[in-house]
């Protein structure tokens, strides 16, 4: 059974889903074929893009249509800073509109487009009300509205990632994977044959996953707007993790950049725990997809020291893997803590992700043999 507390807002998140893939897989075709000047680096030097903002504009707007914009609190990484900077005036105006062109297919989705187009003004507020610090109380939507923008850009795999946390514990968990082959074995068997995206088949691509906690049950459905017959929920099919636990069979899976996780000290636990594969490196929350669809059993990540993990660069991939039969936790085994506002507090130094016990286990174990001898 479905967590029925949460329907209505389990149906409102995989449609807005949905459209935020729509919406994405536009960017970036555009992004791809024109090369034009639609990525900014933000102050931290991180990349963002007309995507980042349209889709948390998006998301916004439509969440608020829902439930009511003073019932809603929402924890999305963009603000509005470099957006509103008059040299961004043209990049602002490429969000106007894919956000318009995007709410203009809402029914395509099942929910009500707005009577006329958004003005400026109204898209500037939906993106700028995202700025909720999350907490141990009430209900808050967690987004991040592009997660993994360096795989974006450079036509790789990235995700949309929405989570609702109610009363510090992610409920409610939905992942949209526009690259991400529905067929089983997709990401290894892109990665081996070493095929761009652009050369997979399109109606073979994309997918939307999503859970609700204790129900046990994990979700992936293709994409809505490539046919009318994928309407939701009834496309849907489960989802499990893989039942290898012999670690000479394991595929583990890591961050493509090293600024994100240490390559070095996960080579050094892999050969202790008896990793045999080569480390299957894929952008964004895609590898937590790939736990939760039994592609890969082991997501380890392990970032510099002083880095602290934002809570929506996990909290739907957590929910999905561990609904889907899989382990989520830090490196010292304690389950990551979403009730502390927009970092993952008190984290003990890394994030491991397994199928099962057994290799989670055995994990644990290889870290705390291996860190003395680390520089993290
Ligand atoms: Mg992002």
């Amino acid at each position: 059974m479905e967590n029925q507390k949460y329907t209505k807002e389990l149906n409102v998140a995989v449609r807005v889903v949905h459209m935020a893939c729509f919406l994405c897989e536009k960017v970036q075709k555009q992004l791809i074929s024109t090369n034009s000047d639609q990525v900014k680096s933000k102050d931290d030097d991180s990349l963002v893009t007309v995507a980042d903002w349209s889709v948390q504009a998006t998301v916004s707007w439509m969440l608020s249509e829902a439930f009511g914009a003073e019932n809603i609190s929402i924890v999305a990484e963009e603000d509005v800073q470099t957006l509103s900077k008059s040299e961004s005036s043209a990049i602002l105006a490429m969000v106007v509109t894919a956000v318009n062109e995007c709410l203009a297919e809402a029914p395509r989705f099942g929910l009500q487009r707005p009577d006329k187009a958004l003005t400026t003004s109204q898209i500037l507020n939906a993106i700028s009300q995202c700025n909720s610090t999350g907490g141990p109380l009430g209900q808050h939507w967690v987004l991040d509205p592009v997660d993994g923008t360096l795989g974006f850009v450079r036509g790789d795999q990235y995700a949309v990632a929405l989570a609702m946390i109610d009363n510090g514990e992610v409920v409610l968990g939905v992942l949209g994977c526009p690259n991400y082959p529905v067929k089983d074995d997709g990401l290894n068997r892109k990665s081996q044959q070493n095929l761009r995206v652009s050369e997979i088949s399109s109606a073979e691509v994309g997918s939307v996953m999503y859970t609700t906690k204790g129900s046990g049950k994990s979700w992936m459905q293709p994409l809505i707007h490539r046919d009318m017959m994928f309407e939701w929920p009834n496309s849907a099919k489960l989802i499990r993790v893989s039942s290898v636990d012999d670690p000479a069979l394991a595929t583990f899976c890591e961050p493509v950049e090293k600024t994100n996780s240490d390559h070095s000290f996960t080579a050094g636990v892999a050969n202790t725990v008896g990793l045999r594969k080569k480390p299957l490196r894929v952008y964004s929350m895609v590898k937590y997809a790939a736990i939760a669809r039994g592609e890969a059993e082991i997501y380890m990540r392990f970032a510099r020291s002083g880095y602290k993990e934002k809570i929506w660069d996990h909290a739907a991939g957590v929910l999905l893997v561990q609904e889907a039969g899989g382990m989520v936790t830090d490196a010292g085994g304690r389950p990551l803590d979403f009730s502390r506002g927009i970092y993952l507090e008190g984290l003990d130094r890394g994030i491991i992700a397994c199928s099962g016990f057994k290799l989670h286990e055995k994990l644990i174990g290889a870290v705390y043999a291996s860190w003395e001898s680390s520089n993290l």
